[in-house]
């Protein structure tokens, strides 16, 4: 077995930002799992304020790499990604970049698309949303219009009142596509929150996401029992682990591959968040069509999918899964589905 990984950095088309900061790239670190003949894509996007580097994930891969030779077979997943997580704390980014390889091999040298492998149905994946970062309303105007082939438009919110209030007015001045809202734990103040949520639910918005701080579930829960729109968790969840706290505080979970150390885990959450009656999103951080095109194979199961990340990054270097319609389109490959290109 011989496990590859280099850096590459994810170039955004345009300067992206959230309730926090503004970027213009991500770090991110691209693996090959290669065994018996078949190579396995993975990737790890590290956005800077979730503290994981390409060194760091360099240093975890070879650590990686070391332990594979206790386990000759790998299609012994259950043996192998739980001693890969038993390594170390943390590294949820580089884990998810190891599983994903792992499991692209699996469905590779079985010549099934991930999607059959999980038992899922192609055709039952969402639309995804296509998301706006915080800017100016001339800008927001325009990147609307842009984002024109989606059914759903998902916009970064959570500074002061107005800023808010102006964004979601330049969207609706050029759209009446359904939005969804992420706050980005940007409103502390519950009251304000609430008036904020209130507002939004006049303008044909679906849900809104993570609208207050991750560590106050307690606010979270006072906002749910008066919301007029769903609240959806983001930053409160990472693993598995946080799911059963969430029920009563949140009326469901964003599951994103790079928090929660791959689709062996993200495949559990989605189940023990349908027992606790929570709804399920599926989202990214930015990530090439590698990273994507593995969240999208478990796209059936879920309510809501934000996989737009490949479409962010001016420098894509893998063809995966496609957006037809504003619909996720699993393509008949393989494994996560994805092909190499050069850029
Ligand atoms: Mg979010």
């Amino acid at each position: 077995m011989i496990l590859r990984h280099r850096p590459y950095t994810l170039r955004l088309r345009h300067a992206f930002g959230i309730a926090s900061n503004t970027r213009t790239s991500t770090p991110a670190t691209l693996v090959e799992f290669e065994h018996d003949g078949v190579t396995g894509y993975g990737e790890a996007a590290m956005p800077p304020y979730l503290g994981e580097t390409q060194a760091g994930a360099a240093a975890f891969l070879d650590r990686i790499a070391a332990l594979l030779g206790d386990f000759p077979d790998p299609f012994r997943r259950e043996e192998i990604l739980p001693a890969v997580d038993a390594l170390a704390p943390g590294n949820s980014a580089a884990k998810a970049a190891f599983d994903i390889a792992l499991h692209d091999w699996i469905g590779r040298r079985l010549g099934l698309p991930l999607h059959r492998f999980f038992g899922l149905d192609p055709r039952r994946a969402p639309a995804t949303s296509f998301t706006i970062g915080i800017d100016a309303p001339a800008v927001v105007r325009a990147k609307t219009r842009e984002a024109a082939p989606y059914r759903l438009i998902k916009v970064k919110l959570g500074r002061d009142d107005s800023a808010d209030r102006a964004m979601i007015e330049a969207i609706r001045s050029v759209s009446n596509v359904p939005i969804t809202v992420d706050a980005n734990q940007g409103w502390a103040d519950r009251e304000r929150a609430l008036r904020m949520i209130e507002w939004l639910a006049g303008r044909n918005v679906l849900f809104v996401e993570q609208p207050v701080p991750k560590e106050q579930l307690e606010a979270a829960a006072w906002l749910r029992q008066r919301s007029p729109l769903p609240l959806i968790a983001d930053e409160s969840v990472q693993r598995l682990v946080d799911v059963p706290k969430l029920r009563g505080v949140y009326d469901g979970i964003n599951i994103k591959l790079m928090k929660c150390t791959g689709l062996r885990e993200a495949h559990r959450m989605i189940v023990v968040a349908r027992s606790l009656g929570l709804k399920v999103m599926l989202g990214c951080m930015t990530e090439t069509s590698c990273a994507i095109s593995a969240a999208a194979q478990l796209s059936p199961l879920v309510d809501w999918a934000d996989l737009d990340g490949a479409l962010l990054i001016a420098n894509d270097c893998f063809e995966g899964m496609t957006v037809v319609e504003g619909r996720i389109t699993l393509p008949d490959r393989p494994g996560i589905g994805v092909v190499p290109r050069a850029v």
